[in-house]
C-alpha cells in the first residue's frame, strides 16, 4: 500500500471521451501545473499525472502509487515539438517514428535533457516520451502547459486501471482529481523503445506492435519477458524476469500487474491443428487440478476456449465463473479487456485465476507480457504431453541472402526426411539474415539442385524475423556468425539455434565453442555465391554431408521418443 495517508480529496470529474470540454478541465490542469496529482484517461490506461519539472510533485506520484524507486516514469506531451526541451537530441529514426506513430502508445527512450526532474528518471540519464493519442490527455497536458510524467495509475504491482473505476478503487485520497472518460481503448500500455543504442530494443511490448516498428526501423530487437521465451517443455514453469532486461529497464525487475488471485496463465497451443481442444483440456485439468486442493477458481480465455470448456468437463456440481475476453485470433479485443477482467475476477473472491494468453503476434506479445509478468505459474498447452502433432515441426537453415546455401540446405534436408520416413514429423524451411529484396534462389544453386532432382524455381528469398524464430523447433545456421545474427534478433531461441555442422556433431565450430576465428571458420559452410558452379557442388557436397548426419540425430531421437513415450524437441537434448 501507499506510504502515505490517504489525505487528499480527491474530485471525481466527468468528461466527454470524444469531444473534452476544456472549462471542465481547466481546474484539474490547473492542480496538474501547481504540483497537484490528477488521474486523467490515455487510449492505453489511464495515467497518474504530475508535472515533470516539478521534482515534489514527481516524488508524490512514486508515493501514492508505492512505486519502487528505481522504476522511472514516462513523459507525456501535447505536441511533438515539445519533445524538444525533454531531450538533448531527436535522432532522425526517433523523428521518423514521431511522424508515424504519435500521437499514440509508443514512449521513445532518449537522452534526458536537464528540465527533466531527476527524478522522472531515477538515476538514468535516458528518459522515455510519448504523446498520447486521448483527446482528454491531450486536452489536460494542453491546458497544464508543462510535461506530465505518468505512470500506471495503480497501486504499483496491481493491475493497470482501464477504468476510471479501477483507478479510484487504488488511489482515492492519494491524488486530486480523477478525470472519467470511460473504458481506455488499447488496453495495454504504450510499447517502450530503446534508441539509445546502436540497434532500437523493445524494452516493453506494448500498444505500437513489434510488427510495425520494423516496418519502419527494419532492424528491431525485442527484450522478451517471461511468457514469450520458450521454456523446457513438459510442465509448469515459474516466471522469472531477464537480467538483461531489467538492467535496461529498471521497471522490468518488479512483479507487475498481479491480481490479488493467483494467476495460471496457459499458453494456448496454436500450432497443432487441434490446439484450441488441447488448450482448453489443459484449462480444464488445471481447474479440476486447483479445486481438488480447495481453491476456488475463475477462468477468463478466448471465445472458442470458452466453448469448448463445456465440453471438456462437468462443471454442473460447481459452476465456474468463465469470462471470454475476445477472440482467440484477436488479440486486440484481448488486450482492451485483459486489466479489466482480472480486476472483475479478483472483486469475485476466487483464489486462483486461470488465464488463457494469446498467440504471439502482435498485439499479443504485450497481452502474454502482461501475464507472463502477473502470473505465478506458466502451463504451455502446446506441450502438454499429449500425442505427437500433426502438422510437421519446423527446422529452419539460416544463411545470409537466402539465395544459395539455405535454400540448398532447405531441400536437401527434405529429400533425406523424406527417405528417412521423417518427413511428416520435420519439414525444413530458409530463410537469410540479410536479405534486400524478394527474389529467387541464385541460377547455380537451381542448377546444381536440379542435378540431384531437387527443384529450387519456386524458391522465394526471405528475411528472417523473430516471429520465424519463435515458431520454429530447431534452428540450423551455415555459420557461427549467422548463429550469432539469429541469437541477437530473439535471444529466447538460444536453446535451438545450433551451426548446421555443430549440430550434425562436427566437433569444430559447434558454435558451442568460443574458440579462436580459424576453429569457427571450420564448422562453417562457407559462402559460394559468385565463385561458379564447381564450388556450388562442393558447398552442396559439404552441406548434404552435414545433413544426412543431421537425419541420422533425428531418427535417433525419434527411436527414443517412441522408446520412453516423451515428445522431446530435437534442439533439448545434450550436444554430442
Ligand atoms: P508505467 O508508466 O507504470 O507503465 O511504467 C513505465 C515503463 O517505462 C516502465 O516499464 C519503465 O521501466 C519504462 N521506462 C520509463 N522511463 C525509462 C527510461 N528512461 N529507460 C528505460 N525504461 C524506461
Ligand atoms: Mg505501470
Amino acid at each position: 500500500m501507499a506510504a502515505t495517508g490517504r489525505s487528499r480529496r480527491t474530485k471525481v470529474i466527468r468528461v466527454d471521451a470524444g469531444r473534452p470540454d476544456p472549462s471542465v478541465i481547466r481546474e484539474a490542469a490547473h492542480s496538474l501545473a501547481c504540483g497537484g496529482l490528477v488521474v486523467f484517461p490515455t487510449e492505453t490506461v489511464y495515467g497518474l499525472g504530475a508535472d515533470a519539472t516539478d521534482s515534489r510533485a514527481v516524488r508524490a506520484v512514486f508515493e501514492a502509487k508505492g512505486r519502487p524507486p528505481d522504476n522511472p516514469l514516462i513523459v507525456h506531451i501535447w505536441s511533438p515539438e515539445d519533445i524538444a526541451g525533454l531531450v538533448t537530441e531527436v535522432p532522425p529514426a526517433a523523428a521518423g517514428l514521431m511522424s508515424r506513430f504519435w500521437p499514440g502508445p509508443l514512449s521513445l527512450v532518449l537522452r534526458r535533457a536537464a528540465r527533466v526532474a531527476e527524478e522522472v528518471s531515477r538515476g538514468l540519464d535516458t528518459v522515455a516520451v510519448r504523446m498520447p493519442a486521448h483527446p482528454v490527455a491531450l486536452e489536460l497536458i494542453r491546458l497544464a502547459g508543462v510535461p506530465v510524467a505518468a505512470p500506471s495509475a495503480n497501486v504499483s504491482g496491481r493491475p493497470s486501471p482501464t477504468r476510471a473505476a479501477d483507478a479510484l478503487a487504488d488511489l482515492d485520497g492519494l491524488v486530486d482529481y480523477v478525470l472519467d472518460a470511460g473504458p481506455c481503448p488499447v488496453g495495454v500500455e504504450s510499447t517502450v523503445l530503446d534508441l539509445t543504442g546502436p540497434v532500437p530494443v523493445v524494452l516493453r511490448p506494448g500498444g505500437v506492435t513489434v510488427e510495425e516498428l520494423r516496418e519502419v526501423l527494419g532492424n528491431v530487437q525485442v527484450l522478451e519477458g517471461p511468457a514469450t521465451r520458450t521454456r523446457p517443455p513438459g510442465g509448469p514453469g515459474v516466471a522469472v524476469p531477464d537480467a538483461e532486461a531489467a538492467a535496461r529497464s529498471p521497471g522490468l525487475r518488479h512483479r507487475h500487474y498481479a491480481p490479488r488471485a493467483r494467476l495460471v496463465l496457459v499458453l494456448p497451443d496454436t500450432r497443432r491443428p487441434d490446439g484450441p481442444e488441447r488448450t482448453a483440456a489443459v484449462v480444464a485439468r488445471v481447474v479440476a487440478g486447483e479445486r481438488a486442493s480447495g481453491r476456488t477458481v475463475g477462468v477468463a480465455c478466448a471465445r472458442e476456449t470458452a466453448d469448448l470448456l463445456g465440453r471438456a468437463g462437468d462443471w454442473r456440481s460447481e459452476p465456474l465463473p468463465v469470462v471470454a475476453w475476445g477472440a482467440r485470433n484477436e488479440p486486440g479485443e484481448i488486450a482492451a479487456r485483459l486489466f479489466a477482467v482480472l480486476r472483475d475476477l479478483d472483486r469475485q473472491g476466487v483464489d486462483v485465476i486461470i488465464a488463457e494468453g494469446s498467440s504471439s503476434e502482435g498485439l499479443g506479445r504485450a497481452v502474454n507480457d502482461r501475464l507472463g509478468r502477473a502470473a505465478a505459474e506458466v502451463i504451455e498447452a502446446g506441450d502438454d504431453g499429449g500425442p505427437p502433432a500433426e502438422t510437421p515441426d519446423t527446422i529452419l537453415l539460416i544463411c545470409s541472402g537466402n539465395t544459395c546455401r539455405s535454400p540448398m540446405a532447405a531441400a536437401i534436408l527434405n529429400d533425406h526426411l523424406r527417405r528417412a520416413g521423417l518427413d511428416r514429423a520435420y519439414r525444413a524451411e530458409s530463410a537469410g539474415v540479410f536479405v534486400p529484396a524478394a527474389g529467387p534462389a541464385s541460377p547455380e544453386a537451381v542448377q546444381v539442385m536440379a542435378e540431384r532432382g531437387l527443384d529450387l524455381g519456386n524458391h522465394v528469398a526471405r528475411q528472417v524475423t523473430a516471429e520465424l524464430l519463435d515458431r520454429t523447433r530447431l534452428i540450423l545456421t551455415m555459420t557461427g556468425a549467422h548463429k550469432e545474427a539469429v541469437l541477437a534478433l530473439a535471444p529466447g531461441v538460444a536453446d535451438r539455434v545450433f551451426t548446421l555442422k555443430g549440430y550434425a556433431g562436427d566437433g569444430a565450430g559447434s558454435g558451442q565453442d568460443v574458440g579462436s576465428i580459424a576453429s569457427r571458420a571450420a564448422g562453417d559452410i562457407s559462402d559460394p555465391i559468385g565463385l561458379g558452379l564447381e564450388v556450388y557442388r562442393e558447398a552442396a557436397d559439404e552441406i548434404e554431408k552435414a545433413v544426412a548426419r543431421v537425419v541420422e540425430r533425428l531418427t535417433n531421437l525419434a527411436d527414443l521418443r517412441e522408446l520412453i513415450g516423451e515428445p522431446e524437441g530435437p534442439g533439448e537434448e545434450k550436444q554430442p
